[in-house]
């Protein structure tokens, strides 16, 4: 997946030490592929604080081989048979399951989550592959006989063409694998632009899809940044952008994706809030809230990272989140022992450490701090113990910002109704969360909440495969949730033919408009 470049040169100098690394380029046509640029940014292993690889960092004329190899693919992709579609999609299934203990920890080594994590996202990734294996069901249209004398009607779904898919770092397989298996599986070929920081996983995929029988050029990888992202959204020949990460990227991509007349899907940040009625069971409560706030180094979309307690919940409540917070291991997600590994990059540490201290001037109540946090032979790795807030306002810094990372805030509300307000005046709505027993107050919360993923007695309720997954507000730009019937038709377009085979005896002159007889 990555070829190792050895050099025998001055060791002093940063740009020889980097051409030491492992590179990883780019995946067109079925091979890896160098391209023109001459650009990398620095592949790390997050627990030892140490780069790994050095990545390529596309340049437009990247992007445009990649496009120009997919769209010779599409013809013959288009109309290979739905039958021998599914065929490949199945034993890319087996492919993958195969390989699962490999990708998590390819997707450990760079991105830091623990291995169990790992190995639950490529799990739930899959779950899109099974969905997609159905394809032949999924494209079915509508027939209707005799809509007119001797004429019937029937509708059918197309593939785009060559489509792209833009993701974020944070689940390296489980993202693109919402986009490319109903992509692919519905007829479209696909050129995939995986984060940055951790595309390694991208490159595995890449082989396994090789593996399973997918025809060179139907999918294909460009690392890269900005430039890359720029070039796609620039491209004529691409037909529809998927996206998945923060707020400003998307609204960014949507916009100038929907201007260069592409059907575009962009997904953005979160601040999920976690809603804890008097009446919740505080045991469950808490067990949630630290599972869902501190997976991943709270590096999910779908992460708590508001407690709003209602009423007498949070003097129950903040106690016991506080007693299962201690009991977090933190260290190198590679160990089995170890709950929570470590933030993505030293950058990235760094804003959510100063994030914390803006809490503390803020007036913010720290009662747990994870900024100390040791990790034994592991001195340089981008380490943050999981930190809570109590007493946290609604005009503070960390309450506005998506921290992404190990930091908990409780607001603390008096009603129903005001934690109600607090939830629908945010600008993100991805996912929330009401923990009761009432069921009454749990119905009139589903009902009434403006967020696109809601959980009851659920932290984190992402829907499975066959539902569709997606925010409302600054969490999505465009119409269409991916996966899901939403994906389905995100990647095809309808047609509605109206058919008659006339009798010899038909015809003569009739200007009218045609009416149904
Ligand atoms: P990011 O926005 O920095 O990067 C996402 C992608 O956009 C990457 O491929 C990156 O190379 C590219 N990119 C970055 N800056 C760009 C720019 N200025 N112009 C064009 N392209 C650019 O996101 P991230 O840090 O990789 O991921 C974390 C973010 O993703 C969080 O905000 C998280 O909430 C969000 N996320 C959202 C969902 C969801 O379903 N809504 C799911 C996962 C992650």
């Amino acid at each position: 997946m990555s070829s190792p470049t050895v050099t025998q040169a001055d060791h002093s100098s940063g740009v020889e030490a980097e051409r030491q690394l492992p590179s990883i380029q780019h995946w067109v046509g079925g091979r890896r592929h160098a391209g023109v640029s001459d650009r990398t940014s620095l592949v790390y292993n997050p627990a030892a604080g140490a780069p790994i690889a050095a990545v390529t960092l596309g340049h437009s004329n990247d992007v445009y081989h990649a496009v120009w190899v997919a769209s010779q693919a599409f013809p013959d992709w288009s109309h290979t048979a739905l039958g021998r579609r599914a065929a490949i999609l199945f034993r890319f299934r087996e492919l993958v399951q195969q390989r699962a203990d490999d990708l998590a920890r390819c997707i450990v080594r760079e991105h830091g989550k623990v291995l169990a994590d790992a190995r639950g996202e490529v799990q739930r990734g899959l779950e899109v592959v099974e969905f997609a294996c159905g394809i032949p069901h999924l494209l079915k249209g509508e027939f209707s006989e005799n809509v007119s004398s001797g004429v019937d009607s029937y509708s059918v779904r197309q593939p785009l063409g060559v489509v792209a898919g833009i993701t974020p770092f944070n689940f390296p397989v489980m993202v693109p694998m919402w986009m490319y298996p109903i992509a692919i599986a519905a007829g479209n070929t696909f050129v995939l632009k995986p984060s940055e920081r951790d595309p390694s996983p991208s490159m595995m995929i890449a082989e396994l899809w090789q593996e399973a029988g997918l025809p060179d050029g139907v999918f294909n990888v460009v690392n890269g940044d900005k430039a890359a992202v720029d070039a796609i959204l620039g491209h004529p020949e691409i037909a529809a952008v998927s996206f998945v990460g923060s707020t400003p990227v998307a609204r960014h991509v949507y916009q100038r994706g929907s201007q260069a007349g592409k059907r575009v899907q962009a997904l953005g940040g979160a601040k999920n809030h976690m809603v804890v009625l008097p009446d919740a069971d505080m045991d469950l409560a808490a067990d949630s809230a630290v599972n869902a706030a501190f997976g991943s180094a709270g590096q999910r979309c779908m992460a708590i990272s508001v407690l709003v307690t209602v009423g007498a919940a949070a003097d129950e409540l903040v106690p016991r989140v506080q007693k299962r917070m201690a009991a977090i291991h933190v260290g190198d997600g590679m160990s089995a022992s170890c709950d929570m590994g470590p933030l993505v990059t030293k950058a990235q540490l760094e804003r959510v450490t100063k994030l914390i201290g803006d809490g503390v001037s803020a007036g913010a109540k720290l009662v747990a701090d994870g900024r100390e946090v040791h990790v034994d032979g592991r001195d340089g790795g981008f380490f943050l113990g999981p930190c809570l807030f109590d007493h946290v306002r609604p005009d503070m810094d960390i309450y506005n910002e998506e921290i992404f990372g190990p930091v908990l805030c409780v607001v603390r509300v008096d009603s129903y109704d005001e934690a109600l307000d607090l939830v629908n005046s945010s600008p993100y709505a991805n996912g929330v969360a009401i923990f009761t027993n009432d069921g009454r107050a749990a119905r009139q919360f589903q009902s009434e909440i403006e967020v696109g993923m809601v959980g009851v007695n659920v932290p984190i309720p992402v829907p499975v495969a066959y539902y569709s997954f997606g925010g409302w507000k600054d969490s999505l730009f465009g119409d269409s949730h991916v996966h899901g019937t939403e994906g389905v038709k995100f990647y095809t377009r309808g047609k509605v033919v109206t058919s008659r085979w006339p009798s010899p005896e038909a015809g003569g002159k009739n200007l009218g408009f045609p009416t149904v007889g």
